[in-house]
């Protein structure tokens, strides 16, 4: 069997049940609060569960990013579970067997935010999955969170309020550093795409493949925190962007993004008593 060819058992024990286990604290409290609260909930006319004020109240603590793994997630746990007894003892979660219910929610709340219904949960069905397809389906899909980012500020009329524009999520605060692809990671490579998942794969048989001199971590222990850049169309008061800034605050805080960048190369942030 070629380790490309695509198994939903091997899906499940080397896709999800690792990815599950990674679950922050808080991730897993929130989980299993709403598997709780789902419980006896069922699926109405238009095929989704109503989400009364209790499940409302934990969606809006997940970032958008969140909602989309977790939901995903759950769902497989419970779609390509294999035998009952191959549970590796993740019975200790009370979420067994309503994993699609978490996904159907986590979906309505980012239809919600994303003000669109195209976010589908679906798993891809028929002979022609592969591995390559399924790590597609899995991954928030490149490029879309900036993306989502942009109609939401364009939306909400930013450039037209504050004479901003955003133009890329900025990574910085590398912690300890930017995790450094090698000749190595190309090497093990089965698919020669290196998605996460890939380089997870990849470290759990090699060990540490981090290409920084000295550096023994695993890809997951090299982060990093992120912010929007904004570029000013205009000469903008300060108080103006500080408005911006706490406006917004509780939409970044939920797309886990934090510190502004501001693009002055053209125009200023006019500071009170010290401009022409
Ligand atoms: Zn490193």
């Amino acid at each position: 069997m070629s380790s490309k060819e695509f198994n939903y058992e091997r899906a499940w024990k080397e896709f999800v049940v690792p990815k599950i286990a990674k679950f922050t604290e808080t991730e897993r409290t929130i989980v299993t609060l709403l598997a709780v609260s789902l419980k006896d909930k069922h699926q109405e006319h238009n095929l989704n569960i109503k989400i009364d004020k209790p499940e409302a109240e934990l969606l809006e603590q997940l970032s958008t990013e969140q909602l989309f793994r977790i939901g995903k997630l759950c769902h497989d746990y419970t779609d390509l579970k294999p035998g009952k007894e191959k549970r590796d003892g993740l019975d200790k979660f009370e979420w067994i067997g309503i994993g699609w219910k978490i996904e159907n929610v986590c979906n309505q709340e980012i239809a919600t935010r994303e003000d669109r219904m195209e976010v589908s949960g679906l798993f891809p069905k028929g002979d022609r999955i592969s591995w390559d397809v399924y790590e597609q389906f899995m991954e928030w899909p490149k490029g879309s969170k900036e993306e989502f980012i942009m109609n939401f500020f364009k939306r909400t009329k930013v450039e037209e309020t504050y004479g901003l524009i955003f133009e890329a999520i900025q990574s910085y605060e590398f912690d300890p550093h930017l995790y450094m692809i090698t000749g190595k990671h190309l090497k093990y490579s089965d698919s020669g795409m290196l998605s996460e998942y890939e380089i997870e794969r990849m470290e759990r048989q090699h060990g540490p493949l981090c290409g920084m001199k000295g550096c023994n971590l695993l890809f997951s222990e090299h982060t990093h925190k992120e912010g929007p850049m904004m570029r000013l169309t205009r000469n903008i008061e300060e108080e103006k962007v500080v408005e911006f800034v706490k406006r917004y605050a509780k939409f970044l805080k939920r797309n886990k993004l934090v510190g502004v960048c501001f693009n002055e190369k053209q125009f200023k942030i006019l500071q009170k008593g010290k401009d022409v």
